[in-house]
């Protein structure tokens, strides 16, 4: 069954079960009508229809059909009129609702009346581009979201536009538009394909890069994801054998991910990596996104919380579904541990958290669009137990401090990319005077060391300045011993019993 139909009849079994208020969230208020209008087909219902621009309108061709009043008085009116067999249609109803007690209370008083009147049969739909729900209407409301087109869905949407134009497509440009149209809505490819036509007059392969300007655009405009791009390669990284070894593994299935599913091999869902700060997490998501050749996505968890109920929900929905607008590609979500915290604590925020989890976890499990998830996180104890679990992630990683060759390493690294390095500079030296060292630490002391000696008439690196940088440099983990120790432990105890891989 496509997703549609699995919306139809997930709507029309709470329609038939008399549940008072549902609410979809949708750009498409063509679809979403569409779905209305069958629905109430069914049934033999009326539909009303209040919305912000134009008050009470007629459904079908949106006249309106008395003097504009606004929600609280269209609310007023039907809580008053005997109505059976409607459905009473709720346009723009996050604009509506917000800072508005009164159309609140009123839609409070409406759903009540609802419920407990059996000859009243009238259901109440909300619609908005996103769900934030006054925490009054919470249990009284259910959500839906309209799912995106899927690919037969674009492919129709696609061939109906060209044989209206009296063209015809060929099926790499129509495969290659579908791939590139993915994750956006019905108004949003028809729209781009009126914009493609009217460039040159035809629907072609090369209109695939109009499409993924947009989709870039559509990236900016949200705010909640950043497109990072960024310059960083595996060779850029010391050390985390066993992480860039697994990597490069899913880098092969996934540019081979027909053949290699054919042959029984799952799609990669993602990895998760844990561990100290300044160890290489953030590093490595950039480098992977290059090594597997595709954009990376950026997500800052703690910008999806919002004030309203139901606001940081709807914002990680938006974010996972740009994510999957854009695949393939990277999604890389940072500080993870930020969006569940207080799961489970039963104090303010916790049912938040925990709706955001289960809406995060649903997503990772059914997620069948080409998104790669790399999380990241520093507080593994702040992280839910049964995100740890295997299948969850396809595996879960732990960073620590770099060791010794590995420091040598990083030193390499970073003086070659400054073009500082000499052979006359004892690495090893180095190395061995910054155990308890991040690569970040190290990354600092050799940029400090190259400004002391610009300072210091542009005076040649050499091994002794670099120590005398090493000898002032307090490394977090000396700053903070005791609770560098404890996390370390608690790290390497939950990653026994958990048999998490050490990327080192
Ligand atoms: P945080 O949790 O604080 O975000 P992080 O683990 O994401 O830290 P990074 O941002 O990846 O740390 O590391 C900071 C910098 O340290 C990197 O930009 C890189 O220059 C350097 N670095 C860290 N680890 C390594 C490494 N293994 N090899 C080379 N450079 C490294």
């Amino acid at each position: 069954m496509n997703n549609i139909k699995t919306l139809y009849t997930n709507l029309r079994a709470h329609v038939e079960s008399h549940y008072p208020l549902l609410y979809l969230v949708t750009f498409e208020e063509q679809q979403a009508d569409q779905l209305i209008t069958e629905l109430a087909h069914e049934d033999q219902r009326k539909i009303y229809e209040w919305n912000l621009a134009r008050g009470i309108v007629n459904f079908t061709h949106k006249q309106p059909l008395a003097d504009y009043c606004d929600l609280a008085s269209a609310l007023e009116n039907w809580l008053n009129d005997e109505l059976t067999n409607h459905f009473l249609i709720i346009k723009d109803a996050h604009l509506a609702l917000h800072d508005n007690p009164l159309a609140v209370v009123r839609l409070k008083a409406l759903a009540h009346k609802l419920l407990h009147d059996n000859e009243t049969i009238v259901t109440v739909i909300l619609c908005s581009s996103q769900a934030c729900i006054p925490p009054e209407l919470e249990k009284l409301i259910t959500l839906f979201d309209l799912p995106l087109p899927d690919e037969d869905r674009i492919h129709t949407i696609i061939q109906r536009f060209v044989e209206m134009l009296g063209d015809s497509i060929d099926k790499k440009t129509l495969n290659d538009l579908t791939l590139a149209f993915r994750g956006l809505g019905e108004h949003e490819i028809n729209q781009l394909l009126y914009r493609s036509y009217q460039r040159d007059g035809q629907i072609s392969s090369q209109d695939v890069e109009l499409v993924l300007n947009e989709k870039e655009q559509i990236i900016k405009k949200s705010g909640i994801l950043d497109m990072v791009s960024s310059v960083e390669q595996f060779d850029d990284i010391s050390g985390l054998k066993s992480l860039k070894k697994w990597l490069t593994q899913k880098s092969y299935i996934l540019h081979n991910l027909n053949e290699a599913i054919e042959f029984g091999v799952e799609a990669p869902k993602g990895v998760m990596i844990v561990g100290m700060p300044g160890c290489g997490k953030s590093l490595t998501a950039k480098a992977t996104a290059a090594l597997f050749k595709l954009p990376l996505l950026r997500l800052d968890v703690g910008s999806l919380m919002g004030k309203y109920v139901g606001e940081s929900e709807s914002n990680m929905r938006r974010a996972l579904k740009l994510a999957e607008a854009v695949s393939p590609c990277v999604l890389w979500v940072d500080e993870l541990e930020k969006a569940f915290v207080g799961i489970g604590s039963g104090g303010d925020g916790s049912e938040v958290a925990t709706r955001l989890f289960g809406y995060f976890l649903s997503w990772m499990q059914d997620k069948t669009g080409a998104v790669f998830v790399l999380a990241t996180a520093n507080d593994i104890s702040a992280l839910p137990p049964e995100l740890l679990r295997k299948g969850r992630f396809d595996e879960i990683f732990y960073v620590n401090f770099p060791n010794l060759n590995e420091r040598e390493g990083i030193f390499s690294i970073h003086l070659n990319k400054r073009n500082k390095y000499s052979p006359s500079i004892d690495i090893k030296k180095l190395a061995e005077k910054t155990d308890g060292f991040s690569g970040a630490d190290i990354e600092a002391v050799v940029k400090e060391s190259i400004e002391v000696a610009f300072i210091n008439n542009r005076a040649t690196l050499t091994t002794e300045s670099l120590m005398n940088v090493i000898n002032n440099t307090h490394p977090l983990k000396v700053v903070m011993k005791d609770k560098v120790k404890d996390k370390v432990k608690e790290y390497e105890d939950k990653f026994n019993s958990l048999k998490i891989k050490v990327a080192f």
